[in-house]
């Protein structure tokens, strides 16, 4: 059968699925939950693709909400990853939704190319994602290992084929002075809210001097409890951000060196401590990003391969990309103005429009999955990509 047949054929699938799939997506929605607790939302997808003749993992890597579905054997083998947590307060406000059923859709829809084929289709369920990056701990833990291939959509607000997103990691800040009456002895205290407002200073002159993709931003947690008490404790969050990994470590040492020139100045002692988590920048594989943006386009959609405008943020498949040739597109769902991580963002996670704009994606990623099959030479390109680009 020729390839824009197969293609046909899945994107029939897709529509023949339409309803399971929009009731999947609104079901997640209306019960949103939280990183780890993703309890409804994975037993929801992985009954799904058991009913469409997929093997399901349930709890891999120690995680309880994470999974992994298989249909065909041997290589190449084919991630498509879902993401089904929601945020505190706010639900679907990044249309994991969207994501969960785009991803079992896409699997389920590939089955015809992998029996004409062979090798093998994965439909990954990674949780947590916005709360404790859960593909990170997956990658580390070897979830990602055996996979040629490693493909995720994500709702937006235009349709783009890359993503930009930084590497990252949090940074917690304490320091210890002494205590004593503002007015009556300020001289025997040491002031710890000072050391913080200093580093805050230190920090805003050396951002003049960074890379101008880079990020570091921070809060303070503790300034002390009143007025005329000489602040004997405060504490801070902070999270850099850095384009490539080997600059975030550079950046750091100098975030560092502001806190440790405040503690210095002002007496006070200072404790840090960096995250467990590091988010990896994104590597975004071009050829499957032009596969993608092609068979979007086929469905009548412009696709951006980057929008250099976009905002920098942090992802999990990050972690992914370094380790498995991956993509991260955006699909529109809402207008330019509305922000993710909103009220109206969640609304449009379960309006017409983000399920016309998620089946799109579903499709697309279907018809990448056929073109990669279709032809060893296309995963081979995919893969030298990779190699090339490290
Ligand atoms: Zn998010
Ligand atoms: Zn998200």
């Amino acid at each position: 059968m020729d390839i824009e047949k197969l293609k046909a054929q899945v994107t029939r699938e897709i529509d023949a699925h339409h309803h399971q799939l929009s009731e999947l997506s609104l079901k997640i929605h209306a019960n949103p939950e939280l990183g780890f607790h993703e309890v409804k939302a994975a037993d929801w997808l992985t009954r799904y693709l058991e009913e469409n003749s997929f093997s399901i993992e349930r709890g891999i890597c120690e995680l309880p909400t994470a999974f992994k579905a298989s249909y065909g054997q041997g290589k190449p083998a084919i991630a498509i990853l879902a993401e089904y947590d929601a945020l505190p307060s706010l639900g679907h406000a990044c249309g994991h939704n969207l994501i969960a059923a785009c991803a079992v859709g896409a699997g389920v829809a590939s089955k015809p190319a992998i029996d004409q084929f062979g090798g093998s289709i994965l439909v990954i369920g990674t949780p947590a994602e916005e709360l404790y990056g859960g593909k990170i701990m997956m990658a580390d833990r070897g979830a990602f290992n055996d996979m040629d291939v490693a493909m995720i959509v994500h709702p937006g607000t235009s349709d783009i084929a890359t993503t930009q997103a930084l590497a990252c990691q949090t940074l917690d800040i304490e320091f210890f002075g002494r205590a004593a009456h503002a007015a009556a002895q300020p001289e025997a205290g040491i002031n710890a809210l000072e050391a913080m407002l200093q580093s805050f200073a230190a920090i805003n002159s050396l951002r003049q001097h960074i890379k101008s993709t880079a990020r570091i931003h921070g809060i303070i947690t503790d300034g002390g409890e009143a007025a005329n008490i000489v602040p004997a404790h405060s504490a801070g969050n902070f999270i850099v951000r850095a384009e490539e990994d080997d600059y975030l470590d550079k950046l750091k040492q100098r975030v560092i060196n502001c806190f440790i020139g405040a503690a210095t100045a002002s007496g006070a002692r200072l404790e840090y401590k960096w995250g467990d988590t590091r988010y990896a920048p994104m590597r975004n594989n071009i050829p499957l990003a032009q596969l993608f943006t092609q068979n979007m386009e086929s469905l009548e959609r412009r696709v951006a391969i980057s929008e250099p405008d976009s905002g920098f943020g942090s992802t999990d498949m990050g972690n992914v990309s370094q380790l498995v040739p991956s993509i991260h597109p955006f699909v529109a769902i809402a207008e330019k103005e509305i922000l993710i991580h909103s009220p109206q963002f969640a609304s449009a996670a379960a309006s017409e429009r983000g399920i016309e704009g998620m089946l799109d994606a579903t499709k697309a990623l279907a018809m990448t999955v056929v073109d990669l099959l279709a032809n060893d030479e296309t995963v081979t390109k995919v893969k030298e990509e990779f190699r090339q680009s490290k």
